[in-house]
């Protein structure tokens, strides 16, 4: 029944479609999601029927195993560690998109039928893009993880061997298309299966010395780049196998990968080709204390009963969350100082900054986590124009987001950087542990800035401190 395995493929299409647009929002991304998840569902299924690959009990069975993982994962795996998860996921889709294509030639080869140049050249994209995916993947997990170590890697004739391994990929690539009947057989394997497998293995190592050189800040950006990769394998095999709903999303996974990596560089003012010619924030070293000073200028520390009476007399308080509010897990405690102030009609606003935290999103999905209402969160354009009317910014574990060194220091690595301009506000609490940097890897001079004082402590305590002295008042 090939039209309604073309109209339920058409529906699946239309379903991941609607579901991405809804990801646009906070208020909608949930449900859009469930949109997508359910047009994959209408995919597989309606594959595996038509194919006669599985039968409706076993489409059953492997549904219910696959959903008991998929939930025990997303109940189970912690905000922070979402990227190493996304790059498990990317690199699993990669290595099946591999597999699915090697799996076709060693058919073709079996069943005697001639390859195409076209199914060939769609059939390399497959191997070589997925298994790049999949070890690249590999590799940035470990450096999310720091199961490997997440400064840049690089090592005499890496460039030459990196081009040698393109090179031998290309080349056995372009005999497999021109030639596929004059490729020599190996250990019993036919040529093209051969050719198909050297393609993988160096494409394997291709993906490990493209991911190496690049610091494990930098991480997150290679991800999202490496799930670009991951979509345009997946539409490779669809080609491969004619299924039109591989094809289609494959692509718009390959197509919004792209866009994220591109929105992630320039709120990070970097190109996609600094950040892949790496070596930029591995893992900091620098250890400096509370009370550190930078060129002898100390920066003024205060203490929650201040902070209390200075937020409970204000009539605008903007709270800036980061990355250090995602790792400390304050995002349930922050909505209770929230929900305080509030009830003191105090005016509290939430101020996101497109790049804080280590994934896009991460801020609104926090807050979302600890239901702060959605029309309290305000992007970085918006809230930069009410900063100056402001009477304290609460700087919650966010730094690089913040520093004024994007507007003033050309040489800084941020320089250029879209920021929130917290600096304007008339008095600004930072909330972290110590006068360690960011992810950038550079000291901040908000810190010593005369409206600035800094909370120094873990972001949940500290802001547990501060709720108690607003009740005690
Ligand atoms: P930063 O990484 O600049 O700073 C986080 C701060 O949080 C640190 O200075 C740290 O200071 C503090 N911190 C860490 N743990 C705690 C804790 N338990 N309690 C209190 N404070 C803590 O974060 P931002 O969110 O400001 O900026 C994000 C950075 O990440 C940007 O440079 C961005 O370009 C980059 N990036 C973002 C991506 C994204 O998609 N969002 C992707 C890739 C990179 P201390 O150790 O002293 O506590």
């Amino acid at each position: 029944m090939p039209n309604l395995t073309n109209i339920a493929y058409l529906v699946s299409a239309s379903l991941f479609i609607i579901g991405l647009r809804r990801l646009n929002s906070p208020a909608t991304a949930r449900r859009g999601n469930q949109i997508a998840a359910a047009g994959m569902l209408v995919a597989i299924v309606t594959t595996l029927l038509a194919n006669r690959i599985l039968s409706p009990l076993e489409v059953i069975g492997g549904a219910t195993v696959g959903a008991a993982i998929g939930l025990y994962l997303a109940r189970t795996v912690k905000m922070t560690a979402m990227p190493e998860m996304v790059a498990a996921f990317n690199g699993f889709g990669g290595a099946a998109s591999a597999l699915v294509a090697g799996a076709e030639v060693n058919n073709l080869l079996a069943e005697n039928i001639p390859m195409q140049p076209t199914e060939t050249v769609t059939i390399l994209i497959s191997i070589l893009i997925g298994t790049v995916t999949f070890t690249g993947s590999i590799v940035a997990l470990g450096k999310l993880s720091g199961r490997i170590n997440g400064n840049p890697v690089s090592f005499p004739g890496m460039r030459a061997l990196t081009l040698l391994a393109v090179a031998g990929a290309l080349g056995a690539g372009g005999a497999m298309a021109l030639a596929p009947t004059s490729l020599p057989s190996v250990a019993g394997m036919g040529g093209p299966l051969a050719a198909a497998l050297g393609i993988a293995l160096l494409a394997a190592l291709l993906g490990v010395l493209l991911v190496i050189p690049i610091g494990g800040a930098d991480m997150p950006v290679v991800v999202a780049l490496l799930n670009s990769y991951s979509g345009i394998a997946a539409a490779a095999t669809g080609f491969v196998l004619s299924n039109t709903a591989l094809i289609v999303s494959g692509a718009l996974v390959g197509a919004s990968g792209l866009i994220l990596t591109t929105i992630m560089c320039d709120a990070m003012n970097r190109s996609l080709l600094n950040v892949l010619l790496g070596g930029f924030g591995g893992d900091s070293g620098d250890a400096a204390g509370p009370a550190a000073s930078q060129e002898g200028r100390t920066v003024r520390q205060t203490h929650a009963d201040d902070v209390a009476i200075l937020t409970s007399y204000a009539d605008r308080v903007v709270v800036v969350p980061g990355y250090g509010m995602a790792v400390a897990q304050a995002q349930h405690v922050v909505r209770e100082l929230f929900d305080l102030l509030s009830k003191r009609d105090v005016d509290v606003k939430f101020a996101i900054h497109p790049v804080a935290g280590r994934m896009p999103g991460h801020m609104n999905v926090l807050l979302a986590e600890a239901n702060v209402p959605y029309d309290k969160l305000v992007d970085m354009d918006d809230i930069n124009a009410e900063l100056e009317n402001t009477d304290v910014v609460l700087v919650i574990g966010a730094n690089d987001v913040v520093n004024p060194a994007a507007h003033n220091d050309p040489s800084s690595p941020i320089y250029g950087m879209p920021i929130l301009n917290v600096e304007n506000a008339r008095n600004i609490i930072v909330f972290k542990r110590s006068m360690r940097p960011g992810y950038a890897g550079v000291q901040n001079e908000l810190f010593f800035n005369p409206k600035t004082q800094m909370l120094f402590g873990d972001a949940k305590e500290t802001v547990e401190g501060l709720i108690g002295e607003i009740k005690g008042l």
